[in-house]
């Protein structure tokens, strides 16, 4: 039994629909409908301050303008937090991920050192090892802490069908943030998420996301 292609399309409400998005929304509407597949609709709007139902609107009218139907349920992802939420509990409860208790001024000073020894920026990976007791003492004194993705040593490919087999360092990428000191997850883990619960086959998206494609499929 071949499984059925599912593909998806997830515009963030911050804007009308632009063309790198139209387009990218033709060309995942296309492969579903030529291989009786599912083109899904997943709306980003975790980012509460710039996502607006206006424009929302706009964007289905203009994808139902175009004549780019979507299939099942549209997928919004502000309304997933309890997913999201779990999710970083399992990345967490399996040390995939570490709370980092560093301060914005630590963080700028990291970046500060970086930017003079003209070196490319990531995190240092200073509280990757904090123990368990210092942990537990530093969220009892209430203090803020982001969750990073502890990054293994490796390389991450995968075989991307514009640009042929890509792969990345693992030692190029710092350990990244998943969820905010609000508990609010990123964009990378909702999307590593979602397309893992949605049973998405193939992604189809812009160039500006290859960077990101090895941090979704590290955390997924
Ligand atoms: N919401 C992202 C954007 O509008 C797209 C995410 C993705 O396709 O993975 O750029």
């Amino acid at each position: 039994m071949t499984l059925s292609e599912r593909l998806r399309f997830a515009p963030s409400p911050t804007g009308d629909l632009h063309i790198g998005g139209a387009r990218a929304a033709l060309f995942n509407w296309l492969y579903a409908r030529k291989t009786g597949g599912k083109f899904l609709l997943r709306i980003e709007d975790t980012d509460r301050e710039r996502s607006t139902e206006q424009a929302l609107e706009s964007i289905l009218d203009s994808l139902r303008w175009l004549g780019l139907d979507w299939d099942e349920d549209l997928v919004r992802q502000s309304e997933r937090g309890g997913l999201y939420r779990d999710a970083v509990k399992k990345l967490l409860d399996s040390g995939a991920a570490y709370r980092c208790f560093c301060t914005v001024e630590e963080l700028e000073a990291e970046r500060e050192h970086a930017r003079r020894e003209k070196l490319d920026y990531h995190y240092s990976g200073k509280c990757r090892h904090l123990d368990d007791a210092t942990v537990s003492r530093y969220i009892n004194e209430g203090r803020p802490f982001t969750v990073r993705f502890r990054v293994p040593e490796g390389v991450t490919s995968f075989d991307d069908l514009v640009h042929g087999p890509t792969s990345f360092q693992n030692e190029t990428i710092g350990d990244f943030i998943v969820a905010r000191a609000d508990g609010s997850p990123v964009y990378l883990l909702g999307v590593a998420v979602d397309d893992t619960d949605m049973g998405i086959t193939l992604v189809m998206r812009g160039d500006d996301h290859i960077p990101n494609t090895p941090k979704q499929i590290m955390i997924m």
